[in-house]
């Protein structure tokens, strides 16, 4: 269809949104049952859907659509799948594009995409747009800047613009996500922008658990891959890292020949993520006598100290970039407070390797820095 243009074909289509669209009404579409283990962020979807489904029901009483929801959480914890689940869920279009995409283009280019893109979903509506990564057009504005509006100013007026121009009866909604809520503009938080904040946190341990048996329904399990274990020791894990975890369980039992992910592979695998793939270092026997002790130290100290979490491995075998040896503790769920009690038990964890190679060496070496 550009043949006519000659070489302006390529030029004219610059402003032509990037936005992927998901066809959200095919069989194998992301819903609700798909996001685990953040409750909350999706109960407060729910109306969304509700609204996409059947907006005569809330405008009846002169009530005005939600525009503008604004999601909030750290990388991987699920808020582009939640989006897509909400359109999958009001069986709805979904358009998205990643604002950090704008950021380094031509002036001019990223309003005209914007354009474009609301112009695709009011064409489809009811649809859901998606803006991951809002923070980076969405910052602040500082005071004037120097040579007018930048790029990414303008793209961001043109967002504005577009919301601003709904009467709430389009059946549009915007979702954007954001990791960094402190540093965007007020401009884009008023009432009939996005007026809505989602948080969607990290899970915890129920919420984790619930988290791996999404991802493992496809797996072949063995009976000794407890998934609450496995939960209990995944403290700070997000969505993401836990779909992770489960991948990597499932590659390396394939390559051992298995036809389970047993749990051994579950543990290696969370091993190889925290600490890094293990290292073919050629130690010399004093060099592992040495860090045998060190490592003991630690363990010694962290088995006989209250407030402290369980000892689950001590190794020598030198894994990722640092670690020599390492000794691991399990944690037996999530914590949300520390007390001074806990943090000086953490202390004296990290101490005793010293003193170990102190008491046997006569002396200790810089590793224990
Ligand atoms: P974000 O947009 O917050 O950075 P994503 O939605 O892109 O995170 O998450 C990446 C992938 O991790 C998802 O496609 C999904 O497979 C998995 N994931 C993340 N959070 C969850 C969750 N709460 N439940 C199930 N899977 C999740």
């Amino acid at each position: 269809a550009q043949g006519g243009l000659g070489g302006m074909g390529g030029l004219m289509s610059i402003g032509r949104s990037k936005a992927r669209r998901y066809d959200t009404q095919a069989a194998g579409r992301v819903t609700f049952d798909d996001v685990a283990g953040i409750d909350d962020a999706k109960n407060e979807l729910v109306e969304i859907v509700d609204f996409l489904k059947s907006p005569a029901k809330y405008t009846r009483l002169g009530g005005v659509a939600p525009k503008g929801v604004l999601l909030i959480g750290a990388p991987g914890t699920g808020k582009t799948l939640l989006a897509k689940a909400v359109a999958g869920e009001a069986a709805v279009p979904f358009f998205s594009m990643s604002a950090a995409e704008f950021v380094e283009m031509i002036v001019g280019v990223g309003a005209a995409r914007v354009r474009d893109l609301f112009k695709q979903a009011r064409e489809q509506a009811p649809a859901i747009i998606f803006i991951d990564e809002i923070d980076a057009i969405g910052r602040a504005r500082g005071p004037v800047a120097i040579g007018g509006a930048s790029e990414q100013e303008q793209t961001l007026q043109q967002i504005l613009t577009e919301m601003d121009g709904f009467t709430g009866r389009e059946g549009i909604i915007v979702l954007a996500a954001t990791n960094q809520p402190d540093v965007l503009d007020r401009a884009l938080l008023r009432p009939g922008r996005f007026d809505r904040r989602v948080v969607v946190n990290l899970p915890d341990k129920v919420g984790r658990e619930a988290i791996l048996k999404v991802h493992t329904r496809n797996v072949p399990l063995a009976a000794d891959a407890a998934i609450p274990e496995l939960a209990a020791s995944t403290p700070g894990f997000s969505g993401a890292d836990l779909k992770n975890l489960v991948n990597e369980a499932a590659l390396l039992a394939a390559r051992r020949g298995e036809s389970e992910v047993h749990g051994k592979d579950f543990h290696d695998a969370l091993e190889k993520i925290v600490l890094g793939p293990e290292r073919p270092l050629l130690l010399s026997r004093e060099d592992r006598e040495r860090i045998a002790y060190h490592e003991s130290g630690h363990a010694l100290v962290a088995y006989s100290l209250p407030n402290t979490d369980p000892v689950h491995k001590v190794s020598i075998i030198p894994r990722g970039l640092a670690a020599l040896g390492y000794m691991m503790q399990r944690p037996e769920g999530d914590r949300y407070l520390m007390t001074q009690a806990a943090l000086e038990s953490r202390i004296q964890v990290l101490l005793p390797c010293t003193l170990a190679e102190e008491l046997l060496f006569d002396d200790d070496c810089a590793g224990a820095q």
